[in-house]
C-alpha cells in the first residue's frame, strides 16, 4: 500500500536516508526542514565527515537517479501555522518526527543551550500534536525517542510498560524514567505529551526508544555521492561507535570516558530504516500509544573502544568522564516489539567495522582532531561573586 510520508527533519543523519528510503519503497515522501543542524556546525565549528550536500542539490539527484520526486517543506516546526500549513498541504497518513535537537552534550552546554533543547524539542512536537488534532486525527505518528529515556535502573528494562503490584492492587503504568541530560528529558516530556494526545484525543502514536545508531550508508545513499548523509564524528554530535572509528582511522587512541562500563543499546543505521518501514507498515490503532526499544544490541563503551582497537590497531585511552552517569551498572532491556513484527537485525560483526573503517579512511583528510575531545561537563561552571559583594 502506498502512503504518504512526511518526514520531518528530513535533512538530517537520520532523516535524509530514511526519506529516499521510504521513496525507494514506492511511497509518497516530503521532507520538512529548519537547517538548523547545519547551523549547529557553524556553531560549533564542525562539520560532517562525510560531505553533505544542500538539501535541494539531494532532492534534484534523487529526481535524476529515481525518476520520483520527494517534495520539500523549509520552516521551523516550532512555528504552529507552518507546520498545520505544511499538513493541510502534504495531506500525510503518516509522518516520522525526526526534527529535534539530538545532542546530550549540546543540552548541557549552559543554560541557553539547555533552554534552546527543550523549548526546540517540546514546543515541536506539541506543535505537532495539535496540527494532527486539528488537520487530521487518524495520521499516524512515528515519533523518535531514546533509550536514554530510561536512564539505567537496576531492573530490566521494558518495553514502555510496567506491570506493578501496589498494596494489593495491580496496573500497567510507564516505565519509569531516569533520563541523564536536559535532552534526553526533552524525549521524557515529549512521550508524556504525546501519551496524553492518545488517551484524551485518540491519537495514534509510536515512539520509538532508539539506541544508538552508527553507519551512514544505506542503498540509496551509495547510489551518488551527492545523495550521501551526515557521519558526525565530533564531542558533541558524533555517537561513540562513529567517534571511535574516526580516531582509529587518524591514528589517535580511542579516547573512552572514564571505566568505560557505560552499557546502551546500539544498532545500524539499515536498521533504523528497517524499524522505521516496520512501524509505519504496522500503524498504532487510534487512542494507542505504542513503545518500541530499538537497539539491536548491546554493548559497553569499553567493549566497543576494544573491538575497533583491535580491527584497527590503535590503542585505548581513558579519560575523566565528562558526564554524570553510572560507569557499572546492570543493563538488560527488552527489544522483542519490533523483532515479532519482522525486523532480521544487522549485527556489528567484525566486517561491518571494517567496512566503517573504510567508509571513515575514504575521508580522512576531513578530519578535524581539535573537534573530538570533550569540552562540555555536566556540572554547571560557578559563577565567580559580583565585585563588593561580601
Ligand atoms: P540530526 O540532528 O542529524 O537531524 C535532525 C534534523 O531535524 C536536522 O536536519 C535539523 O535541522 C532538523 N530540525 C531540528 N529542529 C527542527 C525544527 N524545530 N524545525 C525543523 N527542523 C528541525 O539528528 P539525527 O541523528 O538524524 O536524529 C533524528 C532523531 O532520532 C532525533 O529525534 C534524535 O533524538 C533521534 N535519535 C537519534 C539517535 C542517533 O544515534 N543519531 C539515537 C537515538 C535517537
Amino acid at each position: 500500500m502506498i502512503v504518504r510520508v512526511l518526514v520531518l527533519g528530513g535533512d538530517g543523519y537520520l532523516g535524509w536516508p530514511t526519506a529516499l528510503h521510504f521513496a525507494a519503497a514506492g511511497h509518497e515522501v516530503a521532507v520538512v526542514d529548519n537547517y538548523l543542524r547545519r547551523r549547529y556546525d557553524d556553531e560549533l565549528g564542525t562539520a560532517s565527515l562525510v560531505p553533505i550536500s544542500p538539501l535541494s542539490i539531494r532532492i534534484g539527484c534523487w529526481r535524476e537517479v529515481s525518476g520520483t520526486v520527494i517534495d520539500c517543506f523549509i520552516g521551523d516546526i516550532t512555528d504552529p501555522e507552518f507546520l498545520t500549513n505544511t499538513l493541510q498541504w502534504f495531506k500525510p497518513q503518516t509522518i516520522i518526527h525526526l526534527a529535534e535537537q539530538r545532542s546530550a552534550p549540546y543540552s548541557m552546554v549552559d543554560r541557553a543551550h539547555a533552554v534552546h533543547t527543550q523549548v526546540n524539542n517540546v514546543v515541536g512536537t506539541l506543535n505537532l500534536l495539535w496540527a494532527i488534532a486539528e488537520v487530521d486525527s487518524t495520521i499516524h505518528l512515528i515519533k523518535l525517542g531514546t533509550m536514554g529515556e530510561y536512564g539505567t535502573p537496576d531492573i530490566d528494562i521494558e518495553e514502555g510498560w510496567l506491570h506493578v503490584t501496589h498494596r494489593g492492587r495491580s496496573d500497567t503504568l510507564p516505565f519509569p524514567k531516569q533520563p541523564g541530560s536536559f535532552y534526553h528529558l526533552s524525549k521524557v516530556h515529549d512521550s508524556h505529551n504525546i501519551m496524553f494526545c492518545c488517551r484524551a484525543w485518540g491519537l495514534r502514536a509510536t515512539d520509538l526508544n532508539q539506541g544508538v545508531v552508527y553507519g551512514c550508508d544505506t542503498p540509496q545513499t551509495q547510489q551518488d555521492p551527492a545523495l550521501a548523509t551526515r557521519f558526525d564524528y565530533d564531542a558533541t554530535f558524533g555517537t561513540v561507535l562513529n567517534r571511535f572509528v574516526v580516531q582509529a582511522v587518524a591514528g589517535h587512541a580511542l579516547t573512552v570516558y572514564g571505566s568505560g562500563g557505560q552499557t546502551r543499546g546500539f544498532l545500524n543505521i539499515l536498521d533504523t530504516m528497517s524499524c522505521l518501514e516496520l512501524a509505519a507498515e504496522h500503524p498504532a490503532e487510534p487512542g494507542e500509544f505504542r513503545v518500541f526499544n530499538q537497539f539491536t544490541e548491546t554493548f559497553s563503551v569499553l567493549g566497543l573502544a576494544e573491538r575497533v582497537a583491535q580491527r584497527s590497531g590503535v590503542a585505548v585511552d581513558h579519560l575523566p568522564n565528562p558526564r554524570v552517569e553510572l560507569e557499572h551498572h546492570h543493563y538488560r532491556a527488552i527489544n522483542t516489539g519490533l523483532l515479532d513484527l519482522g525486523l532480521r537485525p544487522h549485527p556489528l560483526t567484525d566486517t561491518v567495522i571494517d567496512e566503517l573503517l573504510a567508509a571513515a579512511d575514504r575521508h580522512r583528510g576531513l578530519i578535524d582532531a581539535d573537534t573530538i575531545l570533550p569540552e562540555t561537563q555536566w556540572r554547571p561552571r560557578r559563577l565567580a561573586s559580583p565585585s563588593g559583594s561580601p
